[in-house]
């Protein structure tokens, strides 16, 4: 028998109603696993051990009573820490809310409670979801399990990680310009952006309100499909959830079969600063799309090239409005309350010592292109170039059915290395944003390891907003017909921790 901590969810689940193995068991394998390597990894900020196990007995106790069980109850789950978790610290990578126990579950969780998910504990990220490293945690970085003095991408880097270090199967991430699927390239793992709207943000701590996009994280398609309609579908609480059904993605996942397709390979995103194994690994997919009978062509969407410079302007915007609320009488951290100060000077000292420098840097940015005189000439001019995105993307699916693209310009670089360099750390978007602009669905899935080092590639495929079942389609195609070439899967290359 496999390991527990080796299956797939869709594995575990099937296990846990067969009576083969208790979710409590499983849930315990986890928790070993997450004491024995964590210390090494970092992915997790907070482990809810006597959550976890109560969760994983109450999944025991209703297949007892013979009650039938949903397709991932009882699969053991690692939740980003920005979105909150009644009873459970909520910190978003944060000093400032060190020490903040939520006083409710945001639907997301809720959701992923009712399907009996066992959620294992929050997982580390780039503080307030800004960055493509982990590095900007206020609680250390978090290694990439491939190679732990490697960045595991960002900012959802500890829900990719808690994958390829086999700490849990499934993980929730958060997108607002590539935070799952910049983390999932470079940990070998799967991770998919859902069209905007279509997972709730109530309880999702805000980062950029118009981009962020709640979405699955997994080491396989069909894992990530059973995870992402776990999680989708409208909800009342979020004024921008879309009231619509789901796209059948586990359905999709399943097909394997892409004969027919068109797929469109965007001309923009090769060249210049592509890593040679890179563009190999991902020249090979788009030849591999071919032979399993797409149609593949080669689409322009000009626009692409303006997207991080709007992107950089449009969600520093949101984010110096949104971040307003953590003012020091509301939540967390409190600084320099000594009976003595002003209600503004304590806001102030709180801040100055709650937010690290990546998010100050954004809230100045973004106070800025706010300010009346700048407004037109930045934030204005940022919103027509979202529009221009938009209509790129509407040309190209006009003609195509999926757009694919490398997810990242570069494997995982090492720790430190673009530290002191914001320019060299936004690039790593460069592919990833244009989704979040447009607000359609996007997935990257892992297709090989580059030649000169060893470590994951991902392939990024692209669909028009709730058609998020051609990304399972494709994607499920892709890494069938690779594990049939290894004989494996490539998480099976990386090494023991
Ligand atoms: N790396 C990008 C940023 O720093 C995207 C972050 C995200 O998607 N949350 O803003």
């Amino acid at each position: 028998m496999t390991e527990l901590i080796r299956y797939t969810a869709a594995e575990t689940a099937a296990a846990v109603a067969k009576g083969e193995v208790s979710a409590v068991e499983v849930a315990q394998a986890h928790l070993d696993r997450i004491e024995a390597v964590d210390k090494k990894v970092n992915a997790f900020l907070h482990v809810d051990t006597e959550g976890a196990l109560s969760a994983a007995r109450a999944v025991d106790e209703k297949r007892a009573r013979g009650e039938e069980l949903g397709p991932l109850a009882g699969v053991p789950l690692a939740l980003k820490d920005v979105f909150t978790t009644k009873g459970v610290p909520t910190t978003c990578g944060s000093r400032i809310l060190e020490g903040w126990i939520p006083p409710y579950d945001a639907t997301l969780t809720t959701r992923l409670k009712d399907a009996g998910v066992v959620i294992l504990g929050k997982t580390n990220m780039d503080e307030f979801a800004m960055g493509s490293s982990t590095e900007n945690s206020a609680y250390g970085p978090t290694g990439n399990p491939w190679d732990l003095s490697r960045i595991p991408g960002g900012s959802g880097g500890g829900s990719a990680a808690a994958l390829a270090a086999f700490e849990a199967p499934l993980a929730i991430g958060t997108d607002t310009g590539g935070s799952i699927r910049q983390p999932g390239a470079v940990t070998g793992t799967v991770g998919v952006k859902p069209t905007y709207g279509s997972v709730s943000r109530y309880g999702l701590v805000a980062f950029s309100s118009s981009l962020d996009q709640g979405g699955p994280c997994a080491r396989t398609v069909l894992d990530a499909a059973l995870l992402h309609e776990a999680i989708a579908g409208h909800d009342p609480l979020d004024s921008t959830s879309i009231d619509a059904p789901v796209p059948a993605v586990v359905e999709a996942a399943k097909l394997r079969d892409v004969r027919g397709m068109r797929i469109g390979v965007v001309k923009e995103f090769s060249g210049e600063g592509y890593q040679a194994g890179v563009m190999q690994r991902f020249n090979e997919s788009v030849e591999l799309l071919r032979e399993l009978g797409a149609e593949v062509v080669e689409v322009s969407c000009p626009s692409f090239t303006l997207a991080l410079p709007a992107y950089y302007l449009i969600a520093p915007s949101e984010a110096s409005s949104n971040l307003a609320r953590f003012d020091a009488m509301r939540y967390g951290l409190r600084v320099g309350d000594d009976g003595s100060r002003s209600a503004e000077e304590v806001t102030a000292l709180t801040r100055e010592a709650g937010f690290g420098p990546e998010v100050k840097r954004r809230i100045i940015l973004g106070t800025y292109a706010l300010s009346s005189g700048y407004y037109d000439a930045y934030y204005g001019s940022a919103q027509k170039v979202r529009t221009l995105i938009s209509r790129d993307f509407d040309a190209a699916f006009a003609g195509v059915d999926v757009l694919v693209s490398p997810t990242t310009p570069t494997t995982a670089f090492p720790i430190g290395e673009r530290a002191d360099d914001p320019m060299a750390m936004y690039l790593a978007d460069l592919c990833t944003i244009p989704s979040n602009l447009a607000g359609n669905a996007a997935m990257s899935l892992p297709v090989g390891l580059a030649p000169e080092d060893n470590l994951p590639v991902g392939l990024q495929i692209i669909a028009p907003a709730m058609a998020d079942d051609r990304l399972y389609r494709v994607g499920g195609a892709v890494e069938a017909a690779l594990n049939d070439k290894w004989g494996h899967t490539l998480l099976e290359e990386a090494p023991a921790l």
